[in-house]
């Protein structure tokens, strides 16, 4: 398409760019005023150890209701947040609500928190999250941070350091979405990382990519190998439940065990600790 310029002459533009951008630039805009609108919330989704059955965890997930813009996905709006810097802010209120919450959990069902590289690099991240524990009186033990390795290639040295200190609380970390990124086997050597998560889109291509296969059980045994438990995302159906417990996968999320919940249900579900079969009561639960 083409579009005319002030100076009367046309050029070439992309539309869709276009509308791109505008709609970056509102949730920009809306994102500023969206925890003291009331705006944000965390849901809480069920994560299960394979081999006991039971409930582990539940990662906190964000959730955002825009009086502007409606719901919108974290996969969308938090990429805008960590351009404008406020998922700093929001950062913090998640971290903040997460244990709040966790610690109306019964001990140790824990909370797996994302962190973003935005704000994990900050100098002052470890202190920040040292008073967060003491504040909320959750138990360090109880608090995983899931991190993206994306964010270890930038500032390694940093990336090292900052872990360190988090694990010296007592924090565990997770390394989040392994697959999808680029020096996987590198980050691993060289980072103290307490869970791997396989990214689901593995899980998604199991039976209908033949390598699929291959990929997820050779990071299985590469967990096994390095004492590393393993969790498998996005698990959605019994094949695939079937398939990771064959191969002693550790761990498993997704919406077979349970779609996330708001915090009131999570609480329901953390307090009877009632863990049924892969069909049972968390599958059905579905928000
Ligand atoms: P993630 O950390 O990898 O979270 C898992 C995502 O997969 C969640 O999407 C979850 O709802 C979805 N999921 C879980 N099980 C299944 C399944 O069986 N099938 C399918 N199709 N999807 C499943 P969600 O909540 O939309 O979050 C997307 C991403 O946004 C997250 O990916 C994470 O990277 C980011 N995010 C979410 N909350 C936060 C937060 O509080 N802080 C930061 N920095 N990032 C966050
Ligand atoms: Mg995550
Ligand atoms: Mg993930
Ligand atoms: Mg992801």
């Amino acid at each position: 398409r083409s579009k005319k310029l002030q100076d009367g002459s046309w050029c070439w533009y992309d539309a869709d760019a276009d509308e791109d951008g505008r709609r970056r630039g509102q949730i920009a805009i809306s994102l500023r005023s969206a925890i003291a609108d009331g705006a944000l919330r965390l849901v809480f989704q069920p994560q299960i150890s394979m081999k006991q059955r039971e409930l582990l965890g539940f990662e906190a997930l964000l959730r955002w209701n825009s009086s502007a813009l409606g719901e919108v996905s974290p996969a969308e709006f938090i990429p805008v947040a960590e351009q404008t810097g406020i998922i700093v802010e929001i950062g913090d209120w998640v971290l903040i609500q997460a244990c709040q919450e966790a610690t109306q959990w019964p001990a140790p069902i824990g909370v797996a928190v994302n962190v973003s590289p935005v704000q994990l690099m900050r100098p002052n991240f470890a202190e920040r999250l040292t008073e967060i524990l003491d504040e909320t009186g959750l138990e360090p033990t109880r608090l995983e941070i899931e991190i993206t390795e994306t964010m270890l290639i930038d500032n390694p040295g940093q990336a090292l350091l900052v872990l360190r200190k988090i694990k010296a609380l007592g924090v565990r970390v997770a390394m989040d979405d392994f697959g999808t990124g680029y020096s996987s086997l590198s980050t691993l050597f060289s980072f103290p990382f307490d869970k791997i998560k396989v990214d689901r889109s593995f899980l998604n291509a199991l039976g209908r990519q033949a390598q699929a296969t291959s990929v997820i059980e050779t990071v299985i045994e590469l967990g096994h190998k390095l004492s590393i438990p393993v969790l498998a995302e996005g698990v959605e159906t019994d094949f695939q439940a079937a398939f990771l417990k064959d191969r002693r996968c550790d761990e498993a999320q997704g919406f077979l065990y349970g779609r996330p919940v708001d915090s009131s249900t999570a609480h329901a579900l953390a307090q009877t600790g009632a863990w049924q079969d892969d069909e049972g009561a968390l599958g059905k639960l579905s928000a």
